[in-house]
């Protein structure tokens, strides 16, 4: 059961970084900002996205990213309980301070329990996908065309997806998530005997 997990918005709270560079840090706190139509930052910021990314191109930004909590005790639950193949698969920003600020990141808070070829950048997630592997994201386009390639995804609940009234209950959902697809996936091999 290969798991991929997504870094920004999942691992790493890039969302708040970057509104903090924008100064706009209460954005996803007014409830009516809420689900897939705020998925759109530089929209809602009102400026272009070359603008977005403007203060964002520098590899301090995407290394020092404040790491998320629940996603990261969602790593550390699939870790200990379903280690074999854990990859992070992450869509860089196409510029050299992202690349080496998401390995520098990378190598501050995930090389204690993976090597640096489970890092992989790539924005064609679903490239990546097979009939038993899980991805964890918190974009459903990425979860959907992971789905259509054949694989299980995990919707991470966020402020700016269709599962953000979850979003205080990520663990649980997803342990329950990971226990249910254990279970078909025996069947299936069972089946296949
Ligand atoms: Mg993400």
């Amino acid at each position: 059961m290969p798991l991929a997990f997504d870094m920004d918005g999942v691992l790493a709270n890039f969302n708040r970084a970057a509104l903090v560079a924008h100064g706009a840090e209460d954005l996803w706190e007014k409830d009516e900002r809420r689900g897939p139509e705020c998925w759109d930052t530089p929209k809602l910021l009102g400026i272009t996205p070359s603008e977005f990314w403007e203060p964002l191109k520098d590899a301090n930004f995407w290394s020092s990213l404040d790491r998320y909590k629940d996603g990261m005790s969602m790593f550390m639950y699939a870790y200990m309980n379903y280690d074999e193949y854990i990859y992070i698969l992450t869509a860089p920003y196409p510029c050299a301070g992202c690349y080496a600020g998401k390995f520098m990141w990378f190598d501050k808070w995930l090389r204690g329990s993976l090597k640096y070829g489970q890092l992989v950048m790539t924005s064609d997630k679903y490239m990546f996908a097979t009939d038993d592997s899980i991805l964890v994201d918190d974009n459903s386009t990425n979860c959907r065309l992971w789905k259509e390639a054949g694989g299980h995804a995990f919707l991470v609940g966020r402020p700016w997806n269709e599962r953000h009234f979850a979003e205080d209950i990520n663990l649980p959902l997803f342990r329950d998530f990971m226990e249910e697809k254990q279970r078909e996936f025996e069947t299936k091999r069972s089946r296949q005997g």
